[in-house]
């Protein structure tokens, strides 16, 4: 089976509806042409396509309180969107009488404390424009993804999102300490603490951090800012297999501990992928290897990183766990070696049909779960080509596998829940799970039963119950 497409229902939106949204918002922030509607409902990657009765696109708090009591009170299901870069469908509504709340307006940076290490922004400003603040006040705002520039802290908030610094600074719900939530009946919750130590009663904010627009809408946070490195070293790695990459890990966390903020995995295929359709990017190397690490090291002390560098890659070499090693000596070389891992995941797409799992297993066991996860699919579906790249030392692999030259595109899709079924049996077998960073939405709800227990499933709809009693925060999705 292909990725189910939902069904669109044809229901009519409730007659008072839009003129009260146009009441709250003005009337030009409530999109209804085809022309302004159109981009939020699709999904990234084409996989699904929507439909609702509006866009609606509050300017402040005040204004998501009072549409989000409107709509409770005309029974109207509301799919929050920030970005629209998430990977499972969340974001997109399938009803021509839900709406759309898009928190893109809302992207002001209210507060920056350097002193005490916090940023506190809406939940529309984009992950590269938290980024951008908090440099410019001498901080580091660690969260990275390949999507940054369109991103939403509120959908990076939402879905708990990783990427390539988890390995020193965690995912996005490390790096919150307060959030401010509009609730189900319109009622706003103040969490904008920025308490290190708080233990007064639940951690409230947790619960609403990877809830994927389910249990409330996060309309602002503060987050951790860290001390701007002043020395990073970036180092493109050739090495024979995943097991090599992770003892050439274990070698610079052992020098260097938080200081490795960086380590993604790359197979050759993906390199060939991202060189023949990459705008402007190039092989570092003069031969081709079988697999790469692009690896990353930052110090707030300058001068002190690059000959620890140079001894771990000497040592690995030896060891015979490294082939060869590039270290940046520019900005634009560092950036040239990003952008061979930051295109991966879009050019994929120009070879053809390709099946996706977002998934994580014990860092030990990555190497054993590539090698089964690749030949498993390569006796489902011969000649296809596995594409397993990303967080390695995170254990999350974004095993992607490109259809075999010359198939039928859609043939090959049709494939795409069987494929997905063999490589989640592995990921069970070793302890894992099936959706590492990018969160269950709609592509994955069904899987999600097969995979949370009995008594998981019945807390998980007990809190949605409680904090959404009429079920009309981004229904359908995850639960
Ligand atoms: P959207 O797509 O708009 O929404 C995602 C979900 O959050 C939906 O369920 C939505 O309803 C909900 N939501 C959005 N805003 C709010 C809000 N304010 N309040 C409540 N709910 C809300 N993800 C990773 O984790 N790591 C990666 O390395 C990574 N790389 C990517 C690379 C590319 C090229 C792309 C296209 C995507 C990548 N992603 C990655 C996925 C995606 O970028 C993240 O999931 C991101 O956090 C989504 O943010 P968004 O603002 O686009 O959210």
């Amino acid at each position: 089976m292909a990725v189910r497409q939902p069904s669109i229902r044809t229901t009519a939106p409730h007659p008072d509806l839009l003129p009260r949204l146009a009441a709250i918002v003005g009337a030009r922030h409530v999109l209804t042409e085809p022309g302004d509607v159109g981009p939020h409902l699709v999904e990234w990657r084409g996989l699904f396509h929507g439909a609702c009765a509006a866009v609606v696109r509050p300017g402040s708090t005040a204004e998501v309180a009072a549409v989000v009591a409107a709509c409770s009170e005309t029974g109207t299901a509301i799919v929050p969107q920030g970005g629209n870069t998430g990977l499972v469908g969340g974001q997109i509504p399938f009803d021509t009488a839900q709406i759309v709340l898009s928190l893109q307006r809302m992207d002001r940076v209210r507060t920056v404390d350097p002193a005490g290490n916090t940023i506190t922004v809406e939940a529309g400003l984009t992950l590269l424009g938290v980024q951008q603040a908090a440099d410019a006040a001498d901080r580091l705002f660690p969260l990275s993804l390949a999507s940054e520039g369109s991103c939403r802290i509120g959908g990076n908030i939402a879905t708990n999102a990783g990427g390539t610094a988890v390995l020193a600074y965690g995912n996005a719900r490390d790096l919150v300490l307060g959030l401010e939530v509009v609730l189900a009946d319109g009622r706003v919750w103040d969490g904008l603490r920025s308490l290190r130590k708080d233990n007064t009663g639940y951690d409230l904010k947790n619960l609403f951090i990877g809830s994927e627009g389910t249990l409330g809408i996060v309309t602002a946070a503060v987050l951790k800012l860290f001390p701007k490195p002043r020395e990073v070293e970036t180092a493109l790695v050739a090495v024979p297999d995943p097991m090599a990459a992770l003892a050439l890990m274990d070698r610079a966390l052992a020098r260097l501990g938080r200081s490795l903020t960086t380590f993604e995995l790359m197979p050759r295929f993906g390199i060939d992928v991202v060189l023949r359709h990459g705008e402007g990017t190039r092989d570092p190397f003069a031969n081709a290897h079988p697999w790469y690490v692009l690896m990353e090291l930052s110090s707030g002390t300058e001068g002190t990183l690059r000959d620890v560098v140079e001894v771990i890659l000497a040592e690995a070499i030896e060891a015979g766990d490294v082939i060869d090693a590039v270290i940046a000596e520019s900005l634009d070389q560092r950036l040239d070696f990003w952008r061979l891992r930051e295109v991966m995941s879009e050019v994929q797409s120009r070879e053809g049909g390709s099946i996706k799992h977002d998934v994580a297993v014990p860092v030990a066991a990555t190497p054993a779960f590539i090698a089964e996860a690749s030949a498993a699919v390569m006796a489902l579906v011969p000649g296809c080509r596995p594409l397993p790249f990303g967080h390695l030392g995170d254990g999350n692999i974004h095993f992607n596998v490109s259809q075999p030259l010359g198939m039928d595109k859609a043939a090959y899709l049709a494939r795409w829940e069987e494929m997905n079924a063999v490589v989640h049996d592995i990921t069970r077998r070793h302890g894992g799970s099936i959706s590492a960073e990018h969160g269950i939405g709609i592509l994955k709800r069904e899987l999600l039963p097969g995979v949370k227990s009995e008594v998981e499933m019945d807390l998980m709809r007990t809190l949605k119950r409680t904090l959404d009693p009429k079920g009309l925060l981004n229904p359908g999705k995850v639960l």
